[in-house]
């Protein structure tokens, strides 16, 4: 079966930074493949601007080698790949200078919709805003889409969106959590809000914690020097955690209409309650034999930068009072995988004998790998024996349930970059939101740093340090094994 693909109107949209590494691995394959979904129509342009000196044709022929490598199966349709490549144009452009200014203006057409994407650093943010309208290339009905980080404190972050708000309204702005792209946080929402079955349990009277795991087992890579100035907390936790941990513990919006959800969203980070620093383990990866520790990664031997964070919060509302949310990532951990896990309450009373009694309810929401839903319920156990009881999940993988369908599960780039065609905000963070999300992130940091806070040793491959599973002993509960 295939999936009702919804068409977009025509469009211009600008990548600058269209040589960068997200373009080539993201933004540009996921646009590839939105195009040969039918979705990109025929008189779409894409336009990459950067500084680099590239014709159509070349650029052409880098974008072909990017889909080639990270374009997926789809990149084998050769006659696909030449259609669109046709599609896509190149003009340089210096965020800070004028040149090239004039040649991106007559490339765009009215009548159309137009995006540019800031896919650069968020130094360039305030030029470009500059630029596109002193050149008079944006207008009103124009839409930008801003990458993450978006800023790295309260104070940066409200300096970002004043610079934005120069040139651009609230309504045109995009602000990208490519978490909020993908399928299975989307299903949350349906699970939550389009089924009787969940939300009479969805509270304190029925919910012992709930656990948010992103982990990884790659190390920082080619981004050490970003990410050394960042963190867990920065890069991750503030961003991609606080909106799932939003998603789950939020109120049912009126409608599913962007601004309903968004301030749904910001009433839950307005009620997190400071964490104490005693419910928070900060960790930094070891060497192995064949891979380098932190340190040696991000070439910086004293850093006290955490690449692994996990924590304890709190909700202070009637829906979550006395709910322990665990929010846990990092890097170099035993398996790559990030989930929700929803663990209900014990029975108030067991009519079925012995340790075995002992079941839970677990809704699982897994991102990666292998998108799904699934609840853990307790049954029988099949045969002869007497009464034994056993946990099986319920599994709603969409492969599964969706069959041929499911295979079309869109990359969250690709759907993400469609909304804003489609002018839907829904699942773009407001600028509200990020500067709510800070100002709670912020007094962590700080406290990190007036008490000279030093990351716990962690060995690559493991949970984590000892303390986070300590984390969770502590108050009778362990983290759920990441299978990966
Ligand atoms: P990148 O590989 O360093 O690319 C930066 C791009 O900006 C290049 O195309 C570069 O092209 C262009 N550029 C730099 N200075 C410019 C200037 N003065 N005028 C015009 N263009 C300029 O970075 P990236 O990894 O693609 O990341 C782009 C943004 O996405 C960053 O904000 C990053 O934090 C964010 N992000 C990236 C990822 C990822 O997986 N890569 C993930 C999440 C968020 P020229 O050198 O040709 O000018």
């Amino acid at each position: 079966m295939v999936s009702r693909v919804i068409p977009v109107d025509n469009f211009d949209l600008v990548i600058f930074g269209g040589t960068g590494d997200l373009a080539r691995r993201k933004i540009l394959p996921g646009l590839f493949r939105r195009f040969l979904a039918g979705q990109m129509p025929a008189e779409s342009r894409v336009i990459a601007a950067a500084r680099s000196d590239f014709d159509d044709a070349g650029y052409r022929a880098e974008i072909e080698a990017a889909i080639q490598e990270f374009g997926g199966p789809e990149s084998k349709d050769k006659k696909g790949l030449e259609a669109f490549l046709g599609q896509l144009h190149y003009v340089a452009v210096d965020a800070t200078g004028d040149g090239g200014w004039d040649q991106l203006k007559s490339l765009m057409r009215d009548g159309v919709v137009k995006a540019f994407y800031f896919s650069v650093g968020p130094s360039l943010f305030g030029a470009l805003a500059e630029r596109l309208h002193k050149h008079k290339i944006a207008d009103r009905s124009s839409r930008l889409v801003v990458e993450k980080p978006f800023g790295r404190d309260l104070e940066t972050a409200k300096e970002l969106n004043a610079t934005l708000a120069e040139h651009f309204a609230e309504d045109q702005i995009y602000r990208i959590d490519h978490y909020l792209g993908k399928e299975t946080v989307q299903n949350l929402m349906a699970v939550r809000f389009a089924n009787v079955l969940f939300e009479p349990l969805w509270n304190s009277h029925y919910i012992d914690h709930i656990q948010i795991t992103v982990a990884e087992t790659v190390g920082v890579g080619g981004r050490g020097g970003y990410y050394d100035k960042s963190g867990a907390m920065r890069d991750m936790v503030q961003n991609h955690l606080m909106q799932l941990l939003c998603l789950i513990a939020m109120e049912a919006p009126n409608q599913f209409e962007a601004d309903a959800v968004r301030d749904e969203k910001l009433k839950v980070i307005r009620a997190l309650q400071p964490v104490d620093y005693h419910h928070i383990v900060r960790g930094q990866y070891d060497a192995t034999e064949s891979s380098p520790s932190y340190r040696e990664d991000v070439e910086n031997p004293r850093t006290h930068t955490e690449s692994f964070v996990a924590m304890k919060c709190h909700i202070a509302n009637w829906r979550w009072a006395g709910v322990p949310f665990y929010l846990r990532t990092g890097k170099r951990l035993k398996a790559r995988g990030s989930e929700i896990n929803v663990v209900f309450k014990d029975l108030g009373h067991s009519i079925f004998e012995g340790d075995e009694a002992r079941h839970r309810n677990v809704l699982t929401i897994r991102l990666q790998p292998n998108e799904g839903i699934d609840l853990q319920v307790t049954i029988k156990e099949p045969g002869p024996g007497g009464m034994r009881l056993i946990d099986v999940p319920l599994d709603m993988t969409f492969a599964q349930a969706l069959g041929d369908e499911a295979e079309d599960v869109t990359d969250a780039y690709e759907r993400l970059i469609m909304d804003v065609i489609r002018g839907n905000q829904t699942l773009f963070m407001r600028g509200d939101e990020v500067e709510a999300a800070w100002s709670w992130t912020d007094p962590i940091i700080e406290g990190w740093t007036a008490r000279g806070d030093v990351p716990k040793h962690y060995d690559t491959g493991s949970a984590g340090p000892e303390d986070s599973l300590m984390l969770m002993h502590r108050d009778g509960r362990r983290w759920r094994e990441i299978k990966g």
